[in-house]
């Protein structure tokens, strides 16, 4: 838990969100300004502030995060068409909240590019 996280504060309800998923490790839940028709972020209930910070002992959860996310496309039901998943670390991938997440995008063709944003 970091103070001043918000998505700290999503995962202790201290903040409203539209929880779609939660276990144990992972909670998935909305995002606010959604990129695609279906925008979930998958976010792990421990604070890792970028990709760069996961140790030895997250592998485990990383893995699982990827599972929420299958499980999540198959329940919002855009695994038939397909779907994108989008880690940004750091500044120059635009990375806004310091706390470890997974984009889930799908519900609407998505460009042909690595790129995430308004323009995936
Ligand atoms: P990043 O660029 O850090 O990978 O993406 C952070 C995402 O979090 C953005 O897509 C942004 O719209 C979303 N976001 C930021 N603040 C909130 C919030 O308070 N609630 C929700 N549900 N999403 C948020
Ligand atoms: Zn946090």
């Amino acid at each position: 838990m970091s103070a001043d996280c918000i998505f700290c504060k999503i995962i202790n309800r201290e903040l409203d969100a539209d929880i779609v998923y939660e276990d144990e490790t992972v909670v998935a839940f909305k995002d606010i300004n959604p990129a695609a028709p279906v925008h979930i972020l998958v976010v792990p209930r421990k604070h890792i502030p970028t990709l760069l910070d996961i140790e030895k002992e997250d592998e485990a959860m990383i893995g699982h995060l990827h599972s929420v996310a299958n499980e999540v496309a198959k329940k919002l039901k855009i695994d038939d068409k397909g779907f994108r998943l989008v880690i940004n670390c750091g500044a120059d991938a635009g990375q806004i909240v310091f706390h470890l997440h997974l984009h889930l995008l799908g519900g609407r063709p998505l460009l042909q590019t690595i790129a995430k944003g308004r323009g995936v």
